[in-house]
Order: C-alpha cells, then sequence, then structure tokens
C-alpha cells in the first residue's frame, strides 16, 4: 500500500492545501476524477459569470432604446459564447493547472473516484492508499429531486446548461434558488422562453424578505414565473418535455419546453466517499461536521468547501482552505472567522446580501432601524435608468453597527464591498456616511441608504 503524509481529495479548493503541503516537502497524494479546479472554474462561478456577461451585453442592447439609441441584435454566436469565450477557455486552464501537478514531485495525482475504506485508508481505482492526515474537499453535485417520469426524460443539471451545443428555443426550470436565476436569466436574454417552477411563494427565497419579492417581480417581467407550485411530474411529447406542476389548492398546469433543466439544490459527496467508513460525523443532510478550525471529530480528518455545508461559495471554501493550510499542514489552531460572509446573484437584477436579513432580525426581536434608497435616486442610478434597484440597510439602534445589508439592482456585487468591510471590523453606519464618496458613483446609494434611517 502506498503511504503519504497527506491525502487531499478533491481537485477544486483542496488544491490549495495540495500545494502547500508540497511546498512543506510533504509526500502528497491529491485525488481528483474530473478537471482540476473543481466545480467553481470547470462547472460554477467562471463559466457561469463570462456567459451572463454575454447575456448583460444581450440585455444592455435590448434596453438600448431607453439610452437614445436605435440598436438591435441581428445574431447571437451561440457557439462562440459557450464554446470560445466559456468552455474552451476553462478547459484550458483546467488543463494548465494539471500539467503543473504532474511536474510537482511531491504530488502524486490519481485521476479516479476514491472511496474510505478506513479512517486512514482509501481506495482509489484499483490501488489503496494510505495517509497520515487527510483532507476532504470533495464537494457537491447537483441534486436531482424525486418527481415522477425524471429518469425517463432527458433532463439537464447546471453542469449541462453551461455547455449546450444549441440554444434551446425554451426551457423549463424546476427551482428558483440563484443558480436556476443564473442560468434561466442567461437563456432568457439570448432568446429562450424560460419557465421557472418554483415552490415557495418567491425566487430567491433564501435572500431577504424584500429583495426576494422585488427580484420576483423583476424577473417575472422577462420570463413566465409559476412560484407557489410544485412539480408533478414530467414526461416526453416527442423532442419536447411536458412538466406538470399544481399550486397549493391542487390546480394543475403542464407546461411544454426543448430542454429541463434540474437546479434544485445541491448534495454532498460524502454518499460516494462512504465518509461513514471512518466515524467523520455528518449532519442529516450529510455534510460533515466541522468546528471553527475545520477539524472533523476524527482527530486526523479535516474537511472544506461544499462538503464542509456552512456556506456554499468559492470565497468560503477559499477562506477554509486557508485555515486547513494553517492547521494540517503547519500544525496551527487557526479559527475560520466567517464574520459578514456575503454572497451575490449575478442574475439581471443582479442581488448581493451580507448579514441578518430582515426576517432574521424579527426573528431575534432584534432593536434595529431600516435605511432604504432607490438607484433612481442617485445620479448614477438615473443615468443607468436603474428603476428596479435598492438598498436596504439595518443598523442596531443603539451602536449604530450595520447588522445586514442586501441590495438588488445593478453591480450590487460590487456595492456591497464597503458594506462588508464596514461589518468585518466594526465601522458604524455613521462612519459609513462620513465617509466622502465619490460623487455620483453608485456607492453613493449604499452611503444614502445608511444616512436614511427610519
Ligand atoms: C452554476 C454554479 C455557479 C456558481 N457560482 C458561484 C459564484 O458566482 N460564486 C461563488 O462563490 N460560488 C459559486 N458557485 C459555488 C462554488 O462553485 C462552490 O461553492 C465551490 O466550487 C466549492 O468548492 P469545493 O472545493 O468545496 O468543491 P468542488 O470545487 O466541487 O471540488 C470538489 C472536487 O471533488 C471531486 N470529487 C467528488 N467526489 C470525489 C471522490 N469520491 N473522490 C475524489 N474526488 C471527488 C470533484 O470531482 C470536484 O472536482 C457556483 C456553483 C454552481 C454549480
Amino acid at each position: 500500500m502506498e503511504t503519504f503524509d497527506v491525502i487531499v481529495i478533491g481537485g477544486g479548493s483542496g488544491l490549495n492545501v495540495s500545494s502547500a503541503a508540497s511546498d512543506e516537502k510533504k509526500r502528497v497524494a491529491l485525488i481528483e476524477p474530473g478537471p482540476m479546479g473543481g466545480t467553481c472554474l470547470n462547472r460554477g462561478c467562471i463559466p457561469s459569470k463570462i456567459l451572463i456577461h454575454s447575456a448583460d451585453v444581450a440585455r444592455i442592447i435590448q434596453r438600448s432604446s431607453l439610452y437614445g439609441i436605435s440598436a438591435k441584435i441581428t445574431g447571437i454566436d451561440f457557439k462562440k459564447i459557450i464554446g470560445d469565450r466559456a468552455s474552451s477557455r476553462v478547459d484550458k486552464e483546467a488543463k494548465e493547472i494539471e500539467e503543473a501537478i504532474s511536474e510537482d514531485k511531491y504530488i502524486t495525482l490519481f485521476k479516479t473516484k476514491a472511496f474510505f475504506t478506513g479512517n486512514k485508508t482509501l481506495q482509489v481505482g484499483n490501488k489503496k492508499i494510505f495517509g497520515d492526515k487527510i483532507v476532504v474537499a470533495a464537494g457537491t453535485r447537483p441534486s436531482v429531486p424525486p418527481v415522477e417520469g425524471i429518469h425517463d426524460v432527458p433532463y439537464i443539471t447546471s453542469d449541462e446548461a453551461l455547455r449546450l451545443k444549441k440554444l434551446p428555443k425554451s426551457m423549463t426550470v424546476l427551482g428558483g434558488g440563484y443558480i436556476a436565476a443564473e442560468l434561466a436569466d442567461f437563456y432568457s436574454a439570448l432568446g429562450t422562453k424560460i419557465t421557472v417552477i418554483q415552490r415557495s411563494d418567491v425566487m430567491v427565497k433564501n435572500e431577504d424578505a424584500a429583495i426576494a419579492k422585488a427580484f420576483t417581480k423583476a424577473f417575472a417581467k422577462h420570463n413566465n414565473v409559476l412560484t407557489g407550485h410544485a412539480v408533478k411530474k414530467v414526461e416526453k411529447k416527442g423532442k419536447n418535455i411536458m412538466t406538470t406542476a399544481a399550486d397549493a389548492k391542487g390546480k394543475e398546469i403542464t407546461v411544454e419546453s426543448e430542454q429541463l433543466l434540474v437546479a434544485a439544490g445541491r448534495v454532498p459527496n460524502t454518499d460516494v466517499l462512504q465518509v461513514d467508513k471512518t466515524g467523520v460525523k455528518m449532519n442529516k443532510e450529510g455534510y460533515v461536521e466541522t468546528n471553527q478550525y475545520m477539524e472533523t471529530n476524527v482527530k486526523h480528518i479535516w474537511a472544506l468547501g461544499d462538503i464542509a455545508g456552512k456556506y456554499l461559495f468559492k470565497h468560503s471554501a477559499n477562506a477554509e482552505a486557508k485555515v486547513v493550510v494553517q492547521n494540517a499542514i503547519y500544525g496551527k489552531k487557526v479559527a475560520v472567522n466567517y464574520t459578514a460572509m456575503p454572497h451575490a446573484i449575478f442574475s439581471s437584477p443582479q442581488v448581493a446580501g451580507v448579514g441578518e436579513r430582515q426576517q432574521d432580525l424579527d426573528a431575534r426581536r432584534a432593536d434595529y432601524a431600516v435605511g432604504e434608497y432607490r438607484y433612481i435616486d442617485t445620479g448614477m442610478g438615473l443615468a443607468l435608468e436603474d428603476t428596479e434597484g435598492f438598498v436596504r440597510v439595518y443598523v442596531d439602534r443603539k451602536t449604530l453597527k450595520i447588522l445586514g445589508c442586501h441590495i438588488l439592482g445593478t453591480d450590487a456585487s460590487t456595492a456591497i464591498h464597503e458594506v462588508i468591510l464596514a461589518m468585518r471590523h466594526g465601522i458604524t453606519a455613521k462612519q459609513l456616511v462620513e465617509t466622502i464618496h465619490i460623487h455620483p458613483a453608485l456607492s453613493e446609494v449604499v452611503q444614502r441608504a445608511c444616512a436614511n434611517l427610519e
């Protein structure tokens, strides 16, 4: 049996750990059956944002008359958008990472799925390997809900939606979370007729209630949105797929479309990896339980990223990987600091959030003030003609510390950053307001929301 100082399972955020271990001249086994870079590079953040930028260009052209310009989309080179702009470039980067790893004399790369056979041993293809320290970074995969007929129709998940060969005429999307919203918005901007079917009353239901409501309304302007509907069954009709959903009263509706995109959340890969063989504790959804040092209950096993189930973002996975490097490789005891963990949805309109939502504050009966400001009431909002955008900020009445901030509108993912910094370092809403902002930059809308406390 081959033995290693460190085994890293998963070549996404796990790469941060394998390269640090190699720098320390440890004998490292890196296990990754797919392309290097994991979900973010190959099936997630990067390709989706490349595609969404093309969608943003399309939306600007569609809105061009608002700006006094007559422009029309006369053609869409889907192959260029999805192939040359996205897939080819991420494939190239993944290959370059793999080449660099194969030249690293401390790392042995196993290009196959692994599963645990004990708490220090793994089966990797036809080999058994042993590790003194093990880092579990095997991520999640799309979850497929148990809908009648689902396995008899050619559905796609986000993995395939980022690499379709042809622009579909119509697409039904099961789910209304952020992945559904981003992908549906991309296809919609290019001309695909979208129907989103979502069980709850709003799309992006994990957002602040006011944001989720406004987002759903904005999204429904371009798309058919069936909220409050549960999907009952799917079936093939010629080349198309018929999706039947029912509302709370049982009233059924059937939608016909060329593509069916299942975007109904993610499940951890702990089952395939047979983590149960290690004695590592998992929660009821199957995510690995870790403490603030990213340690599991088994002394020599750490976990990070999606599979640890705290936040399913690349930036949180990277922060956790840094902690694992310190603790597992350098033998330190560094805790992960999740203060002011932000997130964004890169659809049109964009959404970004940090900290508590109004529903969280109400649930804990916090004493808070709300500040709201509309994009259109600022100089840049007016220039952009952003009539939908707004910022909501929640501030502690006594300390004026910012408890949460939620934004819907142009470049929300960038505009949120000064609030992330403020929350992380205890800067109050008053201090943020007193800070001179560039006029009339978009960030004025955040400053004015903080100045506009009820
Ligand atoms: C469409 C989409 C868009 C996204 N957009 C964003 C975004 O804009 N911003 C953001 O922050 N996050 C985004 N995310 C989420 C982000 O991609 C993940 O949070 C992040 O990639 C998780 O990193 P990870 O290292 O934990 O897992 P992964 O990157 O998934 O890496 C896990 C690796 O483990 C491997 N593996 C699985 N099972 C085994 C096994 N049994 N043996 C060996 N290896 C195994 C897998 O092949 C995989 O490469 C997006 C996700 C999707 C799907």
